[in-house]
């Protein structure tokens, strides 16, 4: 489906607000009744500058009906998120500063990747002092942690990491490649879930498992 639509946007790959160029677009119409019904409009768009590919997923759903704009009209409420590139990660579980932190880094990625790194820093310095590490800097918290086995010993590339974050503490002018940012990224994702998901979802499996028990046992009386 090609079409000539634009939609003024910024665009998260070059940080330029553009009108962008509509590429594709699916509505998918729902309809469940009782006058509950709704539409998902899923569009991908193309920057014109950097020619990348944005796409975002707009949704109407009748239960949460319209507001009046700037000039009285009443409008439809309709809900757009953008499904790629991702900017934010719903994680379960993690303290809301880190969370928060981590994805304001994630926003920023792509745009201003010299002040994302340092969001993500902080993201990292704050995952530190919520596990209580001890010592002077960002490098000694985490080789704290490591010792006392908070950090997976399993993470052999760690010293190379925290080199490079700790890096960023003495120059004033940071420099990551795309592949540099990308891998310090993983890094810090990997340690949120190791440390806050993964556990949370294996308390809620267990619990899963003792309620089937629990039922099973009920079935045996
Ligand atoms: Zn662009």
């Amino acid at each position: 489906m090609e079409s000539n639509k634009q939609v003024v946007k910024i665009c998260t790959h070059c940080g330029n607000e553009t009108l962008m160029n509509q590429i594709a677009s699916k509505i998918n119409n729902w309809d469940e009744g009782y006058g509950y019904y709704g539409w998902d409009n899923t569009i991908l768009l193309q920057c014109p500058v950097c020619k990348k590919m944005t796409l975002i997923q707009e949704s109407y759903d009748s239960a949460i009906g319209s507001y009046i704009d700037e000039y009285g009209n009443e409008k439809d409420y309709i809900e757009e998120i953008q499904l790629y590139p991702m900017l934010k990660m719903n994680f379960n579980n993690v303290p809301k500063e880190i969370n928060n932190t981590y994805n304001s880094a994630l926003r920023i990625k792509n745009i201003t990747p010299e002040i994302s790194i340092i969001a993500l820093r902080k993201t990292l310095e704050l995952i530190c002092n919520n596990q209580k590490a001890e010592g002077k800097n960002l490098e000694s918290k985490i080789n704290d942690l490591c010792k006392k086995e908070i950090f997976s010993s399993k993470l052999k590339d760690i010293s190379k990491i925290t080199k490079k974050f700790g890096n960023l503490e003495a120059h004033e002018n940071i420099k990551v490649n795309n592949t540099e940012l990308n891998y310090l990224f993983d890094f810090v994702t990997y340690i949120i879930e190791y440390l806050y998901v993964i556990p949370c979802r294996i308390n809620e499996l267990e619990n899963k498992l003792n309620d089937l028990s629990k039922i099973k046992n009920k079935e045996k009386f």
